[in-house]
């Protein structure tokens, strides 16, 4: 089991920063999509250990099975199969391999840029979703020191 309790306050702790810089330099005025916010920004925090035996694989596993079930359920097999090609690909590298890679920060959460241009509709993603998980998901490799900062 993996330290995700370290994780989760590193990911919190690199919110702050985040927020702190969006007031500061952006005037951002706070309100509660922040919420929304931290909230990705934990996830992408937890995300990168989806590879080994960890908080995050039972979360994000957890959610796979049941969205692809609803999925299933619903006839919507295309849907299925994607997912689960792409659930299959964390499990089958080995532990600390391209989860935790610079590369993988900026394209594991990049549906959240493309939905939105594909399915206008939805009203999910966009550039103020993706950012936070970018931060969540750095804070991960900073802290597994990938990055050899310290
Ligand atoms: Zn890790």
């Amino acid at each position: 089991m993996s330290l995700y309790k370290g994780h989760l306050a590193g990911g919190s702790f690199a919110f702050v920063i985040y927020l702190v810089v969006l007031i500061v330099f952006f005037a951002y005025k706070p309100s509660f999509e922040v919420l929304t916010w931290f909230g990705l920004c934990i996830l992408g925090s937890i995300w990168p250990d989806v590879d080994t035996n960890s908080m995050g694989q039972k979360l994000f596993y957890g959610f796979f099975i049941v969205l692809d079930s609803v999925f299933l359920l619903t006839g919507r097999y295309k849907e299925a199969a994607v997912l689960g090609f792409f659930a299959l690909l964390p499990v089958v590298a080995k532990h600390r391999g391209w989860t935790h890679s610079l590369s993988a920060a900026f394209l594991v959460p990049s549906p959240l840029l493309v939905l939105p241009l594909i399915k206008p509709g939805i009203h999910l993603g966009g550039l103020e979703y993706y950012i936070p998980v970018v931060v969540g998901y750095l804070s991960h490799l900073i802290l597994d020191r990938q990055f050899k900062l310290y």
